[in-house]
């Protein structure tokens, strides 16, 4: 679309660091969506996002919003963060402590000059879209740490940004509001219609609020895709093992029939899968076979595809139980509705709910 973020070969190297923090980043983020950056501590999610803020210089590439370019390093164009109109909220609430919350969230319409009754309308306006239009005389010191971090977002919008920029905006709260405030950020978000980039390091928190997930791992982008399409389909092993709760096994692959391939795991089984990945793979390929926890059956009559399996502990999670198995090719996680008695199972593991990636070094 017209105002789309598009950043294209994103790579920052730091002076002081001997390897780069960022490589080669593509992504657009479609005009109106929100996409997180996601990935463990270190891997490059704050560089990105300092990068469109401005708040980094990249190394190379080029970071625009339709025609809007903010920087190009091939130009040697870098647009200063205040000529980029942009809304950021951090980790810490940044609110300034001797101005009451109407005053912090005025204070970017104040810089621009905009006369006292749009400011106030406006000020007012994104207030009542965080909840929080009854507290503007309250000074952040009178607010509870979810209330300070909703005036931060009414700040971050009030001036209708062209990106909404948060980083990891929700970190500092206890588990219980960060759940709350997922939703209120997300129907904010939707609201406002704003184009957001959000970095998180909390695999629950990006499939609970995205539009898109870019999965970044040691600087390397690994997937962009919608929440769903990343727990069907990872791309890569460390991408299913990111998003949890899925065993691997090692193996050769046995035969292949287009996308229907088998796999010779250690202790000789062979199971059958039906590959989605679109990859080329070849006969005798060692590979890694993942399937998630939930996916695993009880074998009960069905045949094919069935691993005998020793069971090593059972953990009761609440609403299921998770038992660890050993299968004599590796041990597999199940979860089950019902309690075990026997300490041997039968284990059905279907065609369609095996994933298949290239050994991971
Ligand atoms: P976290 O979740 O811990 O914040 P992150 O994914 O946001 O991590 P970045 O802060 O982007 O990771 O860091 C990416 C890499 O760049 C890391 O190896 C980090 O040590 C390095 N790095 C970040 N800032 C600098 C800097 N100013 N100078 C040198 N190296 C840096």
């Amino acid at each position: 679309m017209h105002n789309d973020l598009i950043i294209e070969g994103l790579t920052k190297q730091f002076a002081t660091a001997s390897s780069v923090a960022i490589s080669d980043i593509n992504l657009t983020v479609k005009e109106g969506s929100l996409a997180t950056l996601l990935g463990p501590s270190g891997c490059g999610k704050s560089t990105t996002l300092n990068c469109v803020a401005g708040l980094e210089e990249p190394t190379e590439g080029k970071i625009r919003v339709g025609d809007f370019v903010m920087s190009d390093t091939s130009k040697g164009l870098i647009l200063p963060p205040e000529q980029r109109h942009l809304g950021m909220v951090f980790q810490s609430y940044a609110l300034w402590p001797h101005m009451k919350v109407f005053d912090n969230v005025a204070f970017s319409l104040k810089l621009q000059n905009v006369n006292r009754n749009e400011m106030k309308k406006r000020v007012m306006d994104s207030l009542d879209l965080v909840g929080l239009a009854d507290l503007a005389n309250r000074y952040p010191f009178q607010l509870s740490g979810g209330q300070r971090q909703r005036v931060a977002l009414a700040r971050a919008v009030v001036a209708r940004p062209r990106l909404l920029l948060l980083d990891e905006p929700l970190s500092n709260l206890d588990a219980k509001i960060r759940e709350l405030a997922r939703v209120w950020v997300r129907e904010l978000q939707q609201r406002v219609g704003i184009t957001t980039i959000y970095v998180t390091h909390d695999q629950s928190e990006a499939f609970a609020m995205s539009d898109m997930i870019a999965v970044i791992n040691k600087g390397v982008l690994l997937q962009f895709a919608p929440p769903e399409e990343l727990y069907s389909h990872p791309a890569t092993q460390f991408v299913a093992e990111f998003i949890g709760a899925t065993s691997f096994l090692k193996g050769a692959i046995a035969t292949i029939d287009g996308n229907k391939i088998t796999v010779r795991v250690a202790n000789g089984d062979i199971l059958k899968l039906t590959d989605h990945s679109g990859k080329a793979w070849n006969v005798n390929q060692n590979v890694v076979i993942a399937i998630r926890s939930e996916r695993v059956e009880m074998a009960g009559s069905k045949s094919g595809n069935i691993l005998n399996a020793g069971v090593k502990n059972s953990t009761y999670l609440g609403s299921k139980w998770q038992h660890v198995v050993d299968t004599g090719s590796g041990t597999l996680k199940v979860e089950t509705t019902d309690t075990v008695t026997n300490d041997r199972l039968s284990l059905y593991l279907p065609p369609d709910a095996i994933l298949l990636f290239n050994e991971e070094k």
